[in-house]
């Protein structure tokens, strides 16, 4: 899909995964607004810690960020109904998707997409299938690509920038699962 001139409201996990999605941008000429929304991020210094990266990397690239609420009490409400994989992904995906569909709405984005779509370490399926399901229930366009294929270079690129790279996914669940190992 491509378009020209035309504005993608990007939801930003973190820097590392923006870098795979905006090289993948850079030949379709969609213009990325910045959205970190993510309230699964614990603790708290480690979303700080993401965010920070991300605001750098924007303002070096002069992009514009928007950064959504912290609501980490309603992500671990909803997690908390099952905190098992799948389904703790599946509410933390839906949640940050529908956040990031009313803000394209907001932003005047003509798309909108996650960089959730970089990582080898999603559920690419599901977050694929969320996207379309929340882009139909709210009337806006979802915008799908496989930017796993940019992920190597994308790491590559963030050790070279030396920017900061997390080592679990983000909620305390998945903090104790690579930690506990
Ligand atoms: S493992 Fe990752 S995707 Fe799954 S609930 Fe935790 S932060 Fe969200």
């Amino acid at each position: 899909m491509e378009g020209r001139g035309l504005k993608i409201l990007v939801h930003v996990c973190c820097a590392p995964c923006f870098l795979a999605v905006e090289r993948h941008l850079e030949g379709t000429r969609l213009r990325p607004v910045l959205y970190f929304h993510n309230p699964n991020i614990h603790p708290y210094r480690e979303y700080e810690r993401r965010l920070r990266a991300l605001r750098e990397y924007a303002e070096t690239r002069g992009l514009p960020l928007e950064v959504g609420g912290y609501a980490y009490v309603d992500f671990l409400r909803r997690a908390l109904v099952d905190p098992r994989r799948p389904a703790r992904c599946r509410v933390c995906y839906q949640m940050r998707l529908q956040a990031a569909s009313c803000q394209a709405v907001s932003a005047g984005a003509e798309y909108f997409t996650s960089t959730l779509l970089a990582s080898p370490y999603q559920d690419h399926e599901m977050v694929r299938r969320l996207g379309e399901e929340t882009a139909r229930q709210s009337g806006t366009a979802w915008y799908y690509a496989d930017f796993r294929q940019h992920w190597s270079w994308a790491q590559g690129r963030a050790r070279q920038l030396g920017m900061y790279r997390q080592g679990y996914c983000g909620c305390i669940f998945s903090e104790e699962e690579r930690y506990a190992r």
